[in-house]
């Protein structure tokens, strides 16, 4: 998309509360532990080269993403920093990341002797990935360990240069599966070092294993969904131990405005029924933008004050039931703050039975992003 637009439904980033939340997480930090600030997902759908660039100012020293792609895309637009890829990359498109000094992340054998096949212009950077109980990606056996570290070793066109782990539960209160991933990783840890005598970074916290347990993060933290203002989970709010400021609000205007008599339906399937004369309103916002169906009887904010969501939700469009008429051109906060009331990404979360990381992501690249 351009970064032009007419319509008036835009979301607004504040980048210094994305710097604010870096600063947060510094302090809580030993001095010892970088960032690694995770823009993956075009930045949890905030803008990944925004994002990456005011995370890169405020303290953070690394950037992580999924995709090659994303890797590229910063790279692309003069970004410098050390970037992670923390997905697979199939061994044939290595040679890409290696030219553009981007790091993989790998964890087969087979994927170490492919690489035999391509020519490399430049050492192709890896970190080594453990799965000690996430049970996604990554090595779990000694064995796999030492044959991994042998293959290593024979290859002259890679550098390893960090080995990592990702938690389950780091975000819930219980931490006993918490301390047996981290117990696993020690394991392998031990092992590990018999086998290899260079420097490492490693690093093994998310968000919330990193506020959480802010002293045992090794080299690096890998900070998402807190750089972004949002706490990994209720648990982690609760225990109100990082202040954390939401960087991602919102915001539309009402096109139409329009009193309707008792009685009389609104949008598809005519599933709402006006109980009296009523001041309906229409947004440019619907489905495709993201704001999916299921947001039906969610409450939007005009005025300062709340105001339900009838009817279902279209394609572009969403009706709301106004407590009087107001002009066309009203702003209308869907999330974010207005007035003395706020509607936070978790209450959207909570209301779609989903996590908030979901929220951001979920709206799509046709509301543009303005940045303050
Ligand atoms: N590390 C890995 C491997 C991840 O997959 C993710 C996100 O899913 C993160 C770090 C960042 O996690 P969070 O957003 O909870 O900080």
């Amino acid at each position: 998309m351009s970064d032009i637009f007419y319509r008036p439904t835009w979301a607004e980033i504040d980048l210094d509360a994305v710097a604010y939340n870096i600063k947060q997480m510094k302090q809580k930090l030993s001095s010892s532990s970088n960032i690694f600030a995770v823009v993956k997902a075009n930045g949890y759908g905030h803008g990944a080269v925004k994002v990456a660039r005011a995370a890169l100012e405020a303290g953070a020293s690394a950037l992580a993403v999924a995709l090659l792609e994303e890797a590229l895309e910063l790279r692309h637009s003069g970004i410098n920093a050390p970037i992670l890829v923390l997905g697979w990359v199939a061994p044939d498109y290595a040679k890409i990341a290696a030219e553009h000094d981007i790091t993989l992340t790998f964890f087969q054998k087979e994927w170490l002797q492919e690489l035999q096949s391509h020519m490399f212009s430049k050492k192709l950077k890896l970190h080594m990935k453990w799965d000690t109980g996430m049970g996604r990606i990554g090595i779990r056996k000694d064995e796999e360990l030492q044959s991994l570290v042998s293959a290593l070793k024979s290859t002259e066109k890679v550098q390893l240069t960090g080995i990592y782990t990702h938690f389950a539960t780091a975000d819930d209160t219980n931490s006993a599966y918490f301390h047996e991933q981290q117990k696993r990783f020690q394991q392998l840890l031990e092992v590990f070092e018999k086998l290899w005598d260079a420097p490492i970074d490693i690093h093994i916290g998310n968000s919330a294993a990193s506020i959480r347990f802010s002293s045992e993060m090794y080299d690096y933290i890998r900070f998402g969904i807190a750089m972004y203002g949002l706490y990994p989970s209720e648990d982690v709010r609760n225990e109100k131990s990082i202040d954390l400021k939401p960087s991602f609000s919102l915001y539309s205007r009402l096109i139409h405005v329009k009193n309707l008599p008792k009685n009389e339906s609104i949008s598809y399937g005519a599933t709402y029924v006006t109980n009296g004369s009523e001041w309906i309103g229409t947004l440019p916002i619907g489905y495709a933008d993201g704001w999916i169906r299921k947001l039906q009887g969610m409450d939007v904010l005009v005025d300062g004050k709340r105001m339900p969501i009838v009817g279902r939700i279209c394609m572009d469009q969403t009706m709301i039931c106004l407590d009087k008429e107001y002009p066309v051109g009203t702003k209308v906060t869907l999330i974010g703050k207005s007035g003395k009331d706020e509607i936070e990404m978790d209450e959207i979360a909570n209301y779609i039975d989903t996590i908030n990381y979901e929220i951001p992501c979920m709206i799509s690249e046709r509301i543009p992003r303005v940045y303050k």
